[in-house]
């Protein structure tokens, strides 16, 4: 049996940070992920400054394609906005291999399946043992699943369905545009353009509305597309999107249980108004490491459930995603 003092499952955003702060005094542990690095990773790929500082990157050194907007685009009910601020994109399948590489831990593609305490250790398909594990496997973590489930149940009016897409481009608009609520959509569709000619293109909203409308995510997706191309945004070739699931920020906040922690999508902490989890991610990741490292408290509630710092925007954007599920689902309790 292989054993280190910090084992963490999954080497995405959360997983990485955590990883990376730990190596950097000296902490002997080990990342283990179910896919080999690089590897692809659904999501828009859009980075707060936040990240960027938290992570310490300087940009200057950023091998790989990074593009900063001086504005985002917003759509709303036929009117258009544009809200200043700077924002940026990045590919995950190089940004999430750069940030693992750069932790400088030892990694393992294994595909962790079965956890159990002996002692004072969390031994790991029998293969490998720490006296520390983090739960960094995203929406499936099986960290999560084995020690998490009750202590912070995921609800599911929290549960975002996704469609994306990104690929090769020769954009013409070089601009971040973001489209809410489109003919009822519970959420928003995207336009993010990356550095050096890529494209996504995506649409996200909450499971729990679009069921309870009876509808699902693709006839919101051909609206997007039918968009894209009437505008000219996307003016040639055919799609076939992918699709993946994720959590937003719920009210629970057990993100620790003896020794072992739950950190970014496997604690369900994505913005309740932007969806946004890499910043969550990565902020959680370098908690959970301070945790460690110090014994410092790792509490979920020090970490933003939202990305806006203009709350009449977070309020109105949770109210839509969230609050009206919630009051519909109690009421149907009632009923019951
Ligand atoms: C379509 C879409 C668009 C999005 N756009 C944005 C955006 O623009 N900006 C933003 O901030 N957020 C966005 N998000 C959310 C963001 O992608 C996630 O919140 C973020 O990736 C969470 O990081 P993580 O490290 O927790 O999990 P992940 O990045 O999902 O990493 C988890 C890792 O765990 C591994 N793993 C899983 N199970 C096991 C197992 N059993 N054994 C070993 N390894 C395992 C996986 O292989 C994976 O590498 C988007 C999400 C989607 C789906």
């Amino acid at each position: 049996m292989e054993s280190s003092e910090v084992l963490i499952v999954g080497g995405g955003p959360a997983g990485s940070s955590c990883a990376w702060k730990l190596a950097r005094h000296g902490v002997d542990c080990r990342v283990l992920d179910a896919q080999n690095f690089p590897r692809t990773k659904l999501c828009a790929g859009w980075i707060t400054p936040e990240v960027v500082r938290d992570l310490e990157i300087d940009i200057r050194d950023y091998p790989h394609r990074f593009l900063s907007f001086d504005r985002l685009h917003i759509h709303l009910l036929g009117l258009g906005f544009r809200v200043n601020g700077v924002q940026h994109s990045i590919r995950r399948f190089e940004f999430d291999d750069w940030l693992l590489k750069r932790s400088k831990v030892p990694f393992v593609n294994h595909n962790v399946r079965d956890i159990r305490k002996e002692g004072e250790y969390y031994v790991i398909d029998d293969q490998y043992r720490a006296r520390y594990l983090i739960g960094a496997g995203g929406t499936k973590c099986p960290v999560y699943r084995t020690l998490f489930r009750n202590a912070n149940p995921r609800a599911k009016e929290l549960q975002t369905v996704t469609l994306e897409q990104e690929f090769p481009y020769d954009y013409r608009d070089g601009g971040c545009h973001l489209w809410f609520f489109e003919r009822g959509f519970p959420g928003y569709s995207w336009y993010v353009p990356k550095a050096q000619g890529y494209l996504n293109v995506g649409i996200g909203g909450m499971a729990s509305q679009l069921k309870h409308r009876g509808e699902d995510i693709w006839s919101h997706w051909e609206n997007l597309v039918l968009r894209l191309k009437r505008s000219g945004m996307v003016y040639d070739g055919s799609f076939d999107p992918k699709g993946y699931s994720y959590y937003l920020r719920s009210d629970v906040c057990v993100g620790r249980v003896d020794n072992a922690f739950i950190v970014g999508d496997s604690a369900g902490l994505a913005t309740r108004d932007l969806c946004e989890g890499i910043g969550p991610a990565v902020r959680s990741g370098l908690m959970a490491a301070d945790a460690i490292l110090s014994g410092a408290e790792y509490s979920l509630a020090a970490i933003s459930r939202y990305t806006s710092d203009r709350s009449l925007v977070y309020r109105s954007l949770e109210f839509m995603f969230i609050d009206r599920e919630r009051k519909r689902l109690a009421r149907a309790d009632v009923a019951v």
